[in-house]
Parts: C-alpha cells; structure tokens; sequence
C-alpha cells in the first residue's frame, strides 16, 4: 500500500464513528475531534432520538465495516407499522412479505459506543471533549476548545466534517468560499415520551395493549398513533421499554406546542387523542416538561467540498427530517462511497470529493424529498380508508 494522507474528522457520532472505522480499514491515519466526552466513560449525553430505525441501507454499510451482526445482536426487528386508530383498535401494516423486509430499531447511544469501539480496534485516534471553533483553509489548521475553554491548534491537510446538522466545518468554509446554504425549517418539532418495560405497568395494561414479554406493545413493529396534522410514534427498546416521539406543529392553533405549555395542558390532549397511549406513560408530566421540543428541519447545500480540502458527510452536508428514517443510513451510505473513493484515489482528494458529491448529492436530495412526503403519509394516509384499501390491493 503506498502512503496515504492523513485524514482529520470532526465528529465522532454516528456517521463519523462509521466512517472513521471504514478509512482506517482502507490503510488511513484518521483522527477524529469529538465535542462531547467519551461516552464510553462519560455516559452516552443524546441530544436526540433515543432510538432510530436501522434499515437496509445504512445495514449495507455496517456489513461493509464487518459489523452488522454485532449490531443486529442488540436490535428489534420491526416488522411493519401498527398503526392505532383513535377508537383504540391496531392493525399491523407489513413492510414486506416476509421477514427478509424489515427494520430494526437500536439503541443511538449503543450503537454510537460500538461504533467508536470499532473504529478505535482499526487504530482510528480519537480526541474527546474537542469542539470545533473555526478553521485556517489557507494554513491548513483547526482551532479547537477542550470542555474547560481552553484552546489548541491542530493541523489538518484533509478535513471531513462529521459534525451533524449544525456543523461547525460547514460554518468555517461557508465563512471561507459560500457553499449555497439553504435551510428550511418544518415548522414542527418532536417531543420524546417513555413507556416503559412491562413489569413497571399494572398487568393488565400490557395485556390490553397487546404487549408481549417483558414490552408493554408489540415489539415487533413500529407504532403509529396518525391524528391527521400530527402523530405520535414509537419504537421498541432492547430492554423492553418504548421510546414515544410526538411530532406536533410548533407553533398555531390548537394542537400545538405552543397551545401546549405545561404537562397539565399536555396530559388534557393526551388523554383525548391518545387516550390507550397515555396509561402506558406512567411518567408522562416528568417526560413532558422535563424534555425539550426538538426542532426539524432539512438542509440543502450547493457544495459538500472546498476543493480538495474540506469535505462535509451525513446530517453535515444532508440534514433530513426523520419521517422515513433514513438520515443515518443515508449518512451510513456516504462512509462506504466516500472510503471506497478515498482508498482508489487517495492522493487525489479534489477530485474524490468532486465524485463523492456528485454520486451522493442526487440520493441526499430523494430522500430529503421523500422523507417530507412520508410525514404526511405517517400522520394522516396510513389511518385513511381509501389508503388502506389500496395498500390492500397492493398500492405502496
Ligand atoms: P450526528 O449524529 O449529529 O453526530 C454529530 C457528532 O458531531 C456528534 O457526536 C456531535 O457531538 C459532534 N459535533 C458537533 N459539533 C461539533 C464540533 N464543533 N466539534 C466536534 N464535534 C462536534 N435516522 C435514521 O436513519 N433512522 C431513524 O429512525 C432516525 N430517527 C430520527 C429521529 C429524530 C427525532 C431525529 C432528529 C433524527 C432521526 N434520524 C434518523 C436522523 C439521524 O439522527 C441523523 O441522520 C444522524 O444522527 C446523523 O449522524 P451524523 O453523525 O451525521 O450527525
């Protein structure tokens, strides 16, 4: 193998502890600069959706990293959606024939752990608790603050910004040469909700709900309370809780977050639109103020590259809305084009990250657009008669 660069990444969450593991495995020198502490040690601090669904496409990537069946060990297999009528009936709508068509639910911060470990196994360098502040194109050099504030310098040939939706790389090479930045908000946020496992639960609740084991639901789905302009869902846990997602305009008339406050206005709602859904919350006022409104929103980029020096990969370059969930494995996607490129052409990163932006930008773009068109689909279509009689005749 000839000598190859360098590679600096900034982030280490999910996309970049993936590709992190993918280029040290293609003979690469990578650190990684991660703002958070080592969530190893620290604890895993989320942020966001506790759980996400792991689909064949971000499956592809960890079979290419040699861990898809380490991940797999740790999931839920969903098998469809049930969906649950406002009447308290549920109806599961399978993805597929059989079980060869399926989605898996895991753990974020789980995945996040195994991932690093992996990375770190192929001799991947990380540095924790290491937050971007800006970057010197001209230099060749990222400034850096540990959790204390105290600053570094670094250099840095070749750059690749793991570093999410609110990407600090993306903000030093706008700043450097514009990148055509195009944010548009939803105008809806999520709030997250726990059921939790079973045997917290008076009995009887689970075996009304339809609960299986140790999980207070079926685990093997993905739930979909659809109230037309707003829903709630929920995905099964390892351990046997659910993690509840409300998805609700923000701001508006009634529903909304805003004409939500406080657990008690909250728990009035819940109790009249979600009112099989509520009981399985026991801790529904703690979660509900305790718990901030996240908001959503898809970004658009004309450039992912400043030549051949800095580079932008998953919510970075792409940031989605969560409704078909695919913003990490589309992330998870981008790490197997952009080693598999890099490992070809390593002395040539202009050019491979003018590649990589052309093979992945038109994919970024579908599923931006398709990930919006399912929020309605989620929300309102699936609980429709006239849906439901044409998925019965076979219309997707
Ligand atoms: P992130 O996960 O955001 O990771 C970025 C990392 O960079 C973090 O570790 C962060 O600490 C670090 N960082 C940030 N700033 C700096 C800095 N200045 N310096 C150094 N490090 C920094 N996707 C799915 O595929 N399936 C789902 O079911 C799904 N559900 C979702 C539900 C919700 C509610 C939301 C909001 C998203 C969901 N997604 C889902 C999308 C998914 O979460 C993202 O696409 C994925 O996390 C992107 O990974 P990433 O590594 O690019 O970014």
């Amino acid at each position: 193998m000839t000598q190859r660069p360098s590679l600096t990444l900034i982030g280490g969450g999910l996309v970049g502890a993936l590709l992190a593991r993918q280029l040290a495995q293609h003979g690469f020198a990578v650190e990684v600069f991660e703002k958070r502490p080592d969530p190893r040690r620290a604890g895993f601090l989320g942020g966001r959706s506790i759980n996400l669904a792991l689909a064949e496409r971000g499956l592809q990537a960890l079979r290419t990293a040699g861990l898809a069946d380490e991940v797999l060990l740790r999931a839920v297999m969903m098998r469809g959606r049930m969906v649950h009528a406002t009447n308290g009936t549920s109806g599961l709508q399978r993805y597929g024939v059989d079980d060869s068509e399926v989605i898996w639910s895991v753990s974020r911060g789980a995945l996040n752990m195994l991932l690093l470990d992996a990375a770190e196994a192929s001799g991947v360098r990380f540095h924790f608790g290491q937050s971007l502040l800006d970057a010197d194109f001209e230099r060749r050099r990222i400034r850096l603050a540990d959790e204390d504030g105290t600053l570094r310098e670094h250099d840095a040939d070749l750059l690749i910004g793991a570093d999410g939706a609110g990407s600090a790389l993306r903000a030093a090479m706008n700043a450097h040469a514009p990148l055509g930045e195009r944010i548009e908000p939803l105008g809806h946020g999520y709030k997250e909700l726990e059921i939790p496992a079973a045997d917290t639960l008076p009995p009887e609740l689970a075996q009304q709900a339809g609960g299986q084991g140790c999980f207070a639901l079926e685990p093997h789905a993905l739930h979909i309370w659809p109230r037309g302009g707003y829903m709630c869902i929920a995905l099964p846990n390892a351990e046997g809780s659910f993690t509840v997602t409300l998805f609700l305009p923000a701001q508006g008339p009634h529903p909304s977050f805003a004409t939500l406050p406080d657990a008690a206005a909250a728990r009035a709602f819940f109790a009249a639109d979600f009112p099989d859904l509520l009981p399985l919350i026991p801790r529904f006022d703690a979660d509900y103020a305790g718990h901030p409104v996240g908001t959503l929103s898809t970004l658009y980029l004309d450039r992912w590259h400043l030549d051949g020096r800095a580079l932008l990969v998953g919510d970075a370059a792409h940031a989605i809305v969560p409704f078909h969930g695919q913003g990490m494995n589309c992330g998870f996607e981008d790490t197997v084009t952009l080693a598999e490129l890099l490992a070809a052409s390593p002395h040539d990163s202009a050019g491979v990250f003018a590649e990589f932006q052309r093979i992945r930008q038109p994919n970024a773009n579908a599923i931006a657009a398709m990930a919006l068109e399912n929020y309605v689909e989620m929300r309102d279509s699936v609980a429709d008669p006239h849906y439901l009689a044409k998925r019965a005749l076979g219309a997707q």
